[in-house]
């Protein structure tokens, strides 16, 4: 059962159709993969990871807020989600993928999702070149 955390996500499901929009293919959830990552595009050796900002404290931002009450069990909770993506970057990268996020706060127009999309390609590149 998972009430809380649907697997499809709405800012996840923008980030798919603009990957499709692109005609870059890609696979979902893959279980064989460390920590389950949300986007796997196998051709480019690369995973994308759509993170809430709230749940993954993007840095900076201000979605990221600490609830006021319960403070130290949200401050618990989110170091462990933080030490939890640290790790599942880590073991993929071991492997040889590429690890890239895109935030919630990235997915709030067609505009922002492609600049997203395309820094993280670009950056591909760039390492691809090394
Ligand atoms: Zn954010």
């Amino acid at each position: 059962m998972r009430a809380v955390r649907s697997k499809n996500t709405s800012p996840e499901v923008l980030v798919r159709k603009a990957l499709h929009r692109r005609g870059l293919r890609f696979r979902l959830h893959r279980k064989d993969l460390p920590c389950t990552p949300d986007i796997t595009l196998p051709r480019l050796k690369l995973v994308i990871f759509v993170h809430g900002c709230f749940w993954h404290q993007h840095l900076g931002c201000k979605r990221a807020t600490v609830p006021v009450t319960n403070r130290e069990f949200w401050q618990k909770k989110f170091r462990s989600n933080l030490a939890r993506d640290e790790v599942a970057r880590n073991t993929l990268e071991a492997n040889g993928w590429h690890v890239a996020t895109v935030w919630e706060c990235e997915t709030k127009s067609i505009e922002k999702i492609d600049r997203a999309l395309d820094q993280i390609l670009m950056k591909l590149k760039s390492s691809d070149a090394l």
